[in-house]
């Protein structure tokens, strides 16, 4: 049933979990329904209660040294693994891996087939990591209840990036992070609204204009909400120019 990627050219994500459900709840909504809809992307969710021999279909024990939570086993995920006609990348979803980005996201598309374990309790045997892991990544230094929603977090970052899924691959080169820098805010009809205006510039029609504002807005949104990614960026001669100015009018309360 489950092809190779390699010979379809699609992308594969295999889901190691024990709430299936909530994976299949993304696989009938937006970017990711599409995908697959349009044979881009295949899903597949392993049910881990169907590879334990507990007759009780416990996958979980308590760890060996005491101490709170139980501990997902070594066997079900080794057994989930192995049912899988191509693994691929894998990756356990951990408060302890490297956090995610944009450049890691990059990274992980080239890919086309991933494997995400998607941890419970306090979280799974050490051996699974040493042993059949190929990465952990984290989401952000907090912790949540599972992998699910981490996992569906990188699958679709990484969906919205492939050709033929978003209506216009080219807008992606314009989000934050793309550049370095945070997008540029949008405004959409009315013009005015309890008395707030669009500003002016958008209105012209000159897109020179309107891209230089866009530019603007970008370098001094960056400058004011994330001044640690600017440091990380080359700023033009226009660039700094812009910037004072966005920084001039800010002082002036006029952005
Ligand atoms: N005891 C673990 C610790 O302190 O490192 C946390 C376990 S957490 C309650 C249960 C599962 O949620 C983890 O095994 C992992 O799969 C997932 N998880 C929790 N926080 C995460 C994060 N920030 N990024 C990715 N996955 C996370």
């Amino acid at each position: 049933m489950r092809e190779s990627s390699k010979l379809s050219g699609k992308m594969i994500f295999n889901f190691l979990t024990i709430f299936p459900e909530l994976i299949d709840s993304f696989s009938n909504v937006g970017l990711i329904s599409k995908a697959i809809k349009k044979n881009i992307l295949e899903m597949n969710v392993i049910h881990l209660r169907e590879f334990t021999d507990d007759p009780q279909k416990r996958v979980d024990d308590k760890p060996y040294g005491g101490g709170p939570g139980m501990i997902l086993r070594y066997a079900p995920i080794s057994k989930g693994l192995q049912s899988l006609e191509n693994a691929g990348h894998i990756i356990y979803l951990s408060p302890q891996g490297s956090k995610l980005n944009t450049k890691k996201i990059i990274q992980l598309k080239d890919y086309k087939c991933i494997t995400f374990i998607c941890g419970r309790y306090e979280g799974v045997d050490q051996r699974i990591i040493d042993n059949l892991v190929d990465e952990e990544i984290s989401i952000g230094d907090y912790v949540v209840s599972g992998g699910e929603i981490a996992s569906m977090v990188i699958a679709e970052a990484i969906i919205r990036r492939i050709d033929g899924v978003p209506e216009d691959i080219k807008s992606i080169e314009e989000e934050s992070f793309e550049n370095g820098l945070l997008d540029y805010p949008q405004y959409t009809r009315p013009e005015l609204i309890d008395d707030l205006k669009t500003p002016s510039v958008l209105l012209t029609g000159n897109h020179a204009e309107i891209d230089r504002w866009r530019r603007k807005m970008c370098l001094g949104i960056t400058w004011k909400k994330r001044p640690d990614l600017l440091k990380q960026v080359k700023l033009t001669k226009e660039d700094d120019r812009l910037l004072s100015e966005y920084i001039e009018e800010s002082k002036k309360n006029e952005i």
